[in-house]
C-alpha cells in the first residue's frame, strides 16, 4: 500500500490531521505514506513520524495553477500510489491525485468533486471536531474508528532544540515562555496586544529571571514589537515574529516552559509538543478546534454572541477577547505549569 496525503493548507489543520495518519499507520505499519503540502505547512509534517516523505509544493493558496499541478501529477505517477486522501475540500486540491491516476481517491464531497474523488463522504456535521472529521476518512478503507482519539505528537530532535537556543542566544536554566499573539484568520481571534503586554508583566513578576519569546509570522511582527515595547521590561522579551522559519519556531516552542497563544496554528503546534499552554479563543469555538493536549488550559468567555466565527467582530466591541483579563490568563498559565489541566474536550 502506498498512500498519498494531500495535506491541509493551514498549520493547525495539518496538526489536527495527525490522528488520521496515526490510524492509517497503525492499520498497515509497512505502508509508504507521503504527504504533499504547501511549503509553509511542510515543516509540521516533517515533525510527524508517521510520514515517510514530504513533498513541499510552491502552489499558491486559492490559485488553480493548472500546469504546475499537471507537472506534479506526472512526477507522482512514477511513485505508483495506491491510495490518496484529499484533506482540503477544494476542487483544485483533488486534481493532482486524479491526474496522477491514483486508483483510490478519498475525501469529502467538498467542492463539486464527483469525478475527481471516487470515495466521497457526505459533508460532515459542522459541529464535528476537526480532528474527528479527518479521522472519519479512514472508515472508507474499512478501518474501525477508535472511541478515543490518539492525540497529535510532533517530534523535534534534541539537536534541533539545542541549535535554536544557540542561534537565538537563549541560555539554559532560565524560565522561558512563548507568546504567540497572531492569528492569520483575522482580528476576531487576536487577544489585544495591551493584554499580552500586561500578561508579560505578570509573568515577569512571578518569574523575574524569565525570558519571553514573541513568535509568529511576518504579519505578526508589528503587533509583537508593540507588545514588547509596552511591557515594563522590554529587554526580557525577544521579538522573533517574522524572524524565524516555521521549523525554527517549532523547535523554539519545543524548548520553552509554557506557551500562550490565540486559537492559531502555533496553538496546535504547542499542543502537539505537549507544552503547558493557555489557549485563548475569541470568535471561534474550542469544541470544534481545541488544542489536543491534556496540558492545555482553554480560555473562552463564550459570550452570548459567540461563537460567531467572524474574522472581524461584527458588533464592533470584541468583548469575547477584550473582557478576558491578563490576570485570568496568568492564572491559567500557572495551572498548566502545575499540571492541573484537564483532558482534551469534545473528542
Ligand atoms: S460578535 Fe461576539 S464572538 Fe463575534 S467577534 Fe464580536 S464579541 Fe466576539
Amino acid at each position: 500500500m502506498r498512500t498519498l496525503i494531500i495535506a491541509p493548507n493551514w498549520i493547525g489543520d495539518a496538526v489536527m490531521a495527525q490522528p488520521l495518519l496515526k490510524l492509517l499507520r497503525a492499520a498497515k505499519p509497512d505502508q509508504h505514506i507521503v504527504a504533499l503540502a504547501p511549503a509553509w505547512v511542510a515543516p509540521v509534517l516533517h515533525a510527524m513520524p508517521e510520514i515517510d516523505r514530504v513533498f513541499a509544493t510552491q502552489l499558491a493558496h486559492g490559485k488553480l495553477q493548472w500546469r504546475a499541478r499537471r507537472d506534479f501529477a506526472s512526477a507522482l505517477r512514477r511513485e505508483h500510489f495506491t491510495h490518496a486522501f484529499v484533506l482540503p475540500n477544494s476542487l483544485k486540491s483533488a486534481l493532482i491525485p486524479w491526474l496522477a491516476g491514483i486508483p483510490k481517491r478519498i475525501g469529502y464531497q467538498g467542492e463539486m468533486r464527483w469525478g475527481l474523488l471516487n470515495h466521497r463522504l457526505a459533508p460532515p456535521d459542522p459541529a464535528m471536531p476537526m480532528a474527528r472529521r479527518y479521522l472519519a476518512l479512514a472508515g472508507e478503507l474499512g478501518i474501525k474508528l477508535p472511541a478515543t482519539l490518539q492525540i497529535p505528537r510532533l517530534q523535534v530532535s534534541a539537536d534541533d532544540m539545542f541549535a535554536v537556543r544557540e542561534q537565538f542566544g537563549l541560555e539554559t536554566g532560565t524560565p522561558l515562555f512563548a507568546l504567540c499573539p497572531g492569528a492569520e484568520f483575522g482580528p476576531a481571534k487576536r487577544w489585544p496586544s495591551a493584554h499580552y503586554a500586561q500578561l508579560a508583566n505578570l509573568l515577569l513578576e512571578q518569574h523575574p529571571t524569565a525570558r519571553i519569546l514573541l513568535l509568529g509570522g511576518p504579519g505578526d511582527a508589528a503587533i509583537a514589537e508593540q507588545i514588547r515595547t509596552q511591557t515594563r521590561h522590554p529587554e526580557q522579551l525577544l521579538q522573533l515574529a517574522g524572524q524565524t522559519t516555521l521549523a525554527q519556531a517549532i523547535a523554539l516552542l519545543a524548548t520553552v516552559d509554557a506557551v500562550v497563544s490565540n486559537d492559531s496554528g502555533l496553538m496546535h503546534v504547542a499542543a502537539a509538543l505537549q507544552k503547558p499552554q493557555a489557549a485563548i479563543f475569541g470568535s471561534s469555538d474550542p469544541r470544534h478546534t481545541p488544542p489536543l493536549s491534556s496540558k492545555a488550559e482553554i480560555l473562552w468567555l463564550h459570550t452570548q454572541c459567540s461563537p460567531c466565527f467572524a474574522r472581524t467582530c461584527p458588533l464592533g466591541h470584541l468583548r469575547c477577547l477584550n473582557d478576558l483579563t491578563p490576570a485570568s490568563v496568568a492564572t491559567a498559565v500557572g495551572l498548566a505549569l502545575a499540571g492541573a489541566s484537564h483532558a482534551p474536550g469534545a473528542l
